[in-house]
């Protein structure tokens, strides 16, 4: 066992605190990695602060994570000591449920082990997550990132980019496809620069007028004040897809409304609190649909970040120490990041 330096939360309410924690040896099969950056992702606060269920204390968040291979296993293919590696959201999975067979690892039936607050079948005991110095993780769960990309804007395209690309392919965002982005945070900054690269037109509903003209630089070509009704009903029925990020309980008949006919909304925010009831009549006029996406599976994860490097796509970051992490929450509460907070590990000692 390698003990190893992390940022923890001690209960739902108490500030982060720095913490030792145990890393396994690398086994066989196992990819070392010290970490470099790692992103700040809203649901590292809802998991933090119990707003989902099933937190486990003390708690060490952070899903998008950077850095390089420190050792191998003897059977490791494909990741050499030294070269630039990353974990996303999961570490495991059962690899055998049709899930795992069709790459979607995210829907396994085990289920799938997340990075962090998970069952961690070596050690026993809770997953860790990113705001740590070291991750040892399984050679089938490690990504390879370009090292053409910047390091701590590629960090959170290990969660904000896969969890936005992987709808915007599966629903087919390209030419001639407009895509309507809801909340320009971590994730909704993501699927603008995403959805524009793909080569949809994309329209930012925001509730933050101030954010309009950075949505324009990132690759919107209009931008909607949600709260405006003047302003949403110029875009009734003009969206093919709707990618909704947001943290918070929000009213949806408003972006159905935005769709057209075979329309969908993909919720991939997830808020502590159910949204207000939908409409029966504002899907059925329009054969419109509601519908959810969690990341992405594995292949796929890799295919983004190969796309990232191909279009020069990374994350607007503003670098912090992992001192600074819960004053970041506080802010990002505020909605209030541009557009994701990357720490920089090495301020961890
Ligand atoms: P974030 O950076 O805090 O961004 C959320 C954005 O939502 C805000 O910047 C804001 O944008 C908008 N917003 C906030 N409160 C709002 C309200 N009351 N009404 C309307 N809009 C509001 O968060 P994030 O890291 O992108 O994560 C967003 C959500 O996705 C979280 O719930 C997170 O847990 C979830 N998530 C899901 C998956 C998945 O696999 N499905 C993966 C990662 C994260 P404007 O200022 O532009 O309005
Ligand atoms: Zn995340
Ligand atoms: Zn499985």
């Amino acid at each position: 066992m390698i003990k190893t330096l992390g940022y923890a939360v001690p209960d739902a309410k108490s500030p982060f605190r720095r913490i030792e924690i145990d890393r396994r040896d690398p086994g066989p099969r196992d990819v070392q990695i010290e970490i470099e950056w790692c992103g700040v992702c809203h649901s590292d606060l809802h998991t933090a602060r119990s707003e989902w269920p099933g937190t486990v204390y003390p708690c060490i968040p952070g899903h998008e994570i950077l850095g390089r291979v420190s050792a191998v296993g003897s059977e490791v293919k494909g990741f050499r000591v030294g070269e630039r590696a990353a974990v996303g959201c999961m570490v495991d999975s059962c690899r055998t449920c049709p899930g795992c067979k069709a790459g979607l690892e995210q829907y396994c039936d085990g289920p799938a082990v997340f990075t962090y607050n998970g069952p961690d079948k070596h050690l026993g005991g809770t997953t860790y997550g990113g705001y740590t110095a070291r991750i040892v993780v399984d050679q089938d769960f490690a990504l390879h990132v370009s090292e053409k990309l910047d390091p701590a804007g590629a960090a959170p395209l290990l969660c904000a980019g896969i969890t936005t690309y992987s709808p915007l392919r599966h629903w087919g965002a390209g030419p001639g496809k407009t895509v309507g982005v809801v909340g320009l945070g971590g994730l909704g900054h993501m699927a603008v620069k995403l959805a524009h690269a793909m080569g949809a037109r994309v329209v930012l509903l925001t509730t933050s007028p101030g954010k309009a003209e950075d949505a324009k630089r990132l690759g919107a070509s209009d931008v909607v004040v949600s709260r405006d009704a003047a302003q949403m009903k110029k875009h009734a029925g003009s969206l093919d897809l709707i990618v909704d990020t947001v943290a918070a309980s929000h009213d949806l008949d408003a972006l159905l409304a935005l769709l057209k006919v075979d329309g969908t909304l993909c919720l991939v925010g997830a808020p502590e609190k159910p949204h207000p009831a939908v409409s029966p009549l504002n899907l059925i006029f329009r054969r419109r649909a509601v519908a959810g996406s969690l990341i992405g599976g594995i292949r796929e994860t890799q295919e983004m970040l190969d796309f990232c490097a191909k279009h020069g796509i990374v994350a607007d970051v503003e670098k912090i120490p992992i001192q600074k992490i819960d004053e970041a929450y506080e802010r990002m509460l505020k909605s209030d990041v541009k557009y994701r907070f990357s720490i920089d590990m090495s301020s961890l000692k």
